[in-house]
């Protein structure tokens, strides 16, 4: 594909580089992301990866290169303008309110739930109420909608900072590490919950457990020193020498 032509991807990434101060984090990327795909990037800590989810949602500029959402150019757009377009983002660390229950954390995330902001003549209507515990049952969460948000497992609080995402409803969601300290058990409930979101939305999810990964990957991006290493099936990925040599072997 030549570069700037239409795609019929969801995303295109063409010729992406950040330079920090001379270091290029990532360096001249391409990766092309399919819809309903779930695409997990793995790599070496270092290897850019957060780097690269920091600009696609645009907290990061581009030194270089070509973001594409939809057919649409996104690489200059502002954070709150690529929400729009759809693409949402959750961080490495939980990033809840803590104070807030779980039901209170899924209303101010809703679209039209900004009443902890101070909106004018919002009301918990009947759509947002059914919306929130509908989130809550797909991120297994229904029976703590009361508990404060401080006193979830770290593994809870994962979920329920992917139901703020979810409520939101955008078509490609991007993960940091979505199963970072949790346990075996929340590990495959969260690859179930994946698995179902990727039947109507696309992702982008950033791991290390090889286990997990070929759980859920449809295809992987192993990036090394901001470029591509390697990319195709788990299956493919873990048995390339390349990929062994720098990430796998340790
Ligand atoms: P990963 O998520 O793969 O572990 P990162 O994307 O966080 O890697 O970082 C890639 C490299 O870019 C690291 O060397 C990191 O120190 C550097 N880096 C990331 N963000 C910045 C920044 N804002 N300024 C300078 N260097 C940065
Ligand atoms: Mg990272």
């Amino acid at each position: 594909m030549t570069e700037g032509s239409n795609t019929d991807f969801l995303l295109a990434v063409e010729g992406l580089t950040v330079s920090f101060d001379g270091f290029k984090a990532v360096n001249n990327l391409s990766f092309y992301v399919d819809e309903n795909e779930i695409r997990v990037i793995i790599g070496p800590n270092g290897a850019g990866k957060t780097t690269v989810l920091d600009l696609i949602c645009g907290r990061t500029k581009s030194t270089d290169g070509s973001i594409r959402f939809k057919n649409k150019e996104i690489t200059r757009l502002k954070e709150h303008e690529i929400v729009k377009v759809g693409v949402g983002r959750k961080f490495q660390n939980p990033s809840v309110y803590s104070d807030l229950t779980v039901f209170e954390n899924l209303e101010i995330s809703y679209p039209k739930g900004r009443s902890v902001f101070g909106s004018l003549g919002f009301k918990r209507t009947e759509t947002v109420i059914n919306k929130i515990q509908e989130i809550a049952g797909r991120i297994y969460l229904s029976d703590q909608l009361d508990v404060q948000a401080d006193l979830l497992s770290h593994g809870q609080k994962q979920w329920l900072e992917i139901g703020m995402l979810l409520i939101q409803e955008p078509q490609l969601l991007m993960l940091d590490e979505p199963v970072a300290g949790m346990s075996v058990s929340e590990r495959q409930q969260t690859a179930l919950l994946l698995k179902e979101i990727a039947k109507q939305q696309t992702m982008i999810v950033i791991e290390h457990d090889m286990q997990f990964v070929a759980e859920i990957a449809d295809k992987v991006t192993v990036l090394h020193q901001g470029q591509i290493l390697a990319e195709g099936s788990p299956e493919k990925v873990k048995s390339d020498p390349k990929v062994i040599e720098v990430y796998l072997g340790h």
